[in-house]
């Protein structure tokens, strides 16, 4: 058996064998290449931050890249997973719901990812399950090694063929030595041995401890964190080294002696004001140089002449380091301590600052507090330029949102609702406008008197939870001459969706009436999705149904943030003139 070959001579084997590989119809090994990232020590090293720009590094170059993340939770998909716990949900184009990572490889890479970028162990083992209960392994005893880990290399390599990419990235949630991807590992390792040589690159990131009281950087958990990688049957091609400061000579030197790696290979990632300057670091680190030379694909490397990516990229970063003024932002929101909950509106917020070449400045603002009589709402915001009342679930807190919308509407001061945020800015409207002293919505109120806002009628019939939101991208049909249009420019726009209510179609005339504008809706069904009022009455004034914060990028801001932050600018201009 030629040792290249070993992918094509184990396919040809009849069941009754150890080795359980699928491999897709077209399916070519060396023609798609594998990147796989895995970290040690310890969780939150910005795995996924450094992925997507090592990802971005080689797209770059003219490859092209197809990100893949693994997740060990058994949950099939995030879509029930609690954002305080474990960060935002974040919603694909095709109505996934995953990990906020594909957020990052979206914005990084400028692509829509699928479900196909995806994996949790909770999809793998319901794929394996179903197999076994149609027979597939007939006469087989279904095991981790090869069912499983065969099912996770199938995965891989229909990504490879459907997504025609130079190179799979996969990032291996989790830390090694972790029971949870432990089978994953074990996949990555069979991986690479039915690759062949030269198809597959390990890179693991570690960190440094640098501890305040003996002032120097130390190695030992890194050591110990690759020794268990390799002890797993992986030896890393790169080591990347997270550390609070720049590693020094000494630690590299240790951790290439441990761990078979050259020197030159031991790289160091210290940390960075702002994850867009990641790339960068990567780049003079030469990872992205590293990773072609030992997939040897330096023939495929065809950049665009003048690289106009990493142009705009620069351009970025330089806009980003040098605003020309502030404005102060204010987000209500339940998840208020974790910044993780809240990642694509904070990034959203901070690509249309940039683009507006200012900072922006985040002051959280907890609504149980004003719903209390803790905080007056006209001291919560009154240094605020802005103010963003975020998506969520339940009612805590929304009496104090309605309140804070209320505020905004009637001190001119720039207003953005993103889904429940659309749907308590009908609610205030219908209260203080339109004069539905009970307006509420059927999910914070049983039978209120005004459901201006109630389910949508396809979920009334969903009893269970998990992946049946109204979910993904649709499109919205937008208004001429409403300021929806002047800032999408045009009159159809795809935003990503996850909700379970909507604005009760009985009430919108009495809305409209009272002077309420939809200026964007649903193309077939009778849906209202963006919201706004006149701005002859109000300087900004919106709500969208969707979040918009999803397909926001850094070097295309999303038209409704870029306008609100536009319009945050203005106010802070008029109150710095009035002071
Ligand atoms: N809870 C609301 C709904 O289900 C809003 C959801 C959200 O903000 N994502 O419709």
């Amino acid at each position: 058996m030629k040792r290249d070959n070993v992918l094509e001579n184990l396919a040809s084997k009849s069941t009754e064998h150890e080795f359980y590989t699928p491999k897709p119809k077209g399916y070519r090994p060396g023609r798609t290449k594998y990147v796989i990232v895995f970290g040690t020590v310890m969780s939150g090293l910005g795995k996924g931050i450094f992925s997507s720009s090592l990802g971005k590094l080689l797209q770059d170059q003219g490859l092209k890249v197809a990100p893949v993340k693994f997740d060990g939770y058994l949950n099939v998909d995030a879509g029930t997973l609690n954002p305080y716990r474990h960060g935002e949900v974040f919603v694909l184009d095709d109505g996934l719901e995953c990990d906020m990572d594909l957020g990052n490889y979206e914005r990084f890479l400028d692509q829509d990812l699928s479900e196909k970028n995806y994996m949790t162990g909770g999809r793998i083992f319901t794929s394996v399950l179903g197999k076994e209960r149609k027979g597939k392994y007939l006469g087989r005893d279904v095991q981790f090694i090869p069912h499983v880990t065969g099912e996770i290399k199938g995965f891989l390599r229909n990504l490879a063929v459907h997504s025609k990419a130079d190179v799979v990235l996969v990032e291996v949630g989790g830390t090694v030595g972790d029971v949870e991807n432990s089978y994953f590992i074990e996949a990555m390792r069979e991986l690479a041995y039915e690759e062949g040589q030269g198809n597959v690159c390990f890179v693991a990131l570690t960190y440094i401890l640098e501890p305040g009281f003996l002032g120097e950087q130390k190695s030992k958990a890194a050591q110990i964190g690759i020794r268990d990688l390799m002890a797993r049957g992986i030896q890393p091609h790169i080591v990347a080294c997270r550390s609070t400061n720049p590693i020094t000579e000494k630690v590299r030197e240790k951790i290439s002696i441990y761990s078979n790696v050259p020197l030159d290979r031991v790289v160091g990632l210290h940390d960075l004001k702002s994850i867009y300057e990641i790339p960068q670091l990567v780049k003079e680190d030469g990872i992205d140089k590293e990773v072609i030379e030992i997939l040897g694909i330096k023939s495929r490397v065809k950049p665009k002449k003048g690289m106009p990516s990493v142009r705009k990229w620069n351009a970025f970063l330089d806009k980003l380091h040098s605003p020309k003024g502030k404005v102060v932002i204010g987000i209500t929101g339940k998840y208020t301590s974790l910044r993780d909950s809240y990642a694509s509106v904070l990034n959203a917020i901070e690509h249309a600052s940039v683009n507006n070449s200012v900072k922006a400045e985040i002051k959280w603002i907890e609504t149980t507090e004003i719903e209390k009589g803790k905080i007056k709402v006209e001291d919560a915001l009154k240094d605020v330029d802005g103010i963003i009342v975020p998506g969520g679930f339940g009612k805590r807190g929304i009496e104090g949102k309605i309140e804070c919308i209320r505020y905004a509407r009637e001190n001119n001061i720039p207003y953005l609702g993103l889904c429940l945020g659309f749907q308590m800015a009908v609610i205030e409207y219908a209260r203080n406008v339109a004069g539905l002293k009970d307006a509420n919505s059927t999910e914070m109120k049983k039978n209120p008197k005004h459901p201006v806002i109630c389910l949508l009628p396809e979920q009334m019939k969903i009893e269970s939870l998990g992946g049946n939101m109204r979910l993904g991208g649709h499109d919205v049909l937008i208004k001429k001459g409403t300021l929806a249009h002047k800032l999408y420019k045009k009159e159809k726009a795809r935003e990503r969706f996850r909700h379970r209510y909507e604005c009760n179609p009985e009430y919108v005339e009495t809305l409209e009436k009272a002077g309420m504008v939809f200026s964007g809706t649903n193309p077939r069904k009778d849906i209202m999705q963006i919201l706004e009022l006149p701005q002859s009455r109000h300087r900004f004034f919106i709500g969208s149904q969707f979040h918009p914060e999803f397909t926001s990028r850094p070097l295309r801001p999303n038209p409704l943030f870029f306008g609100f932050i536009k319009a945050a600018v203005e106010t802070s201009r008029e109150r710095k003139n009035k002071e």
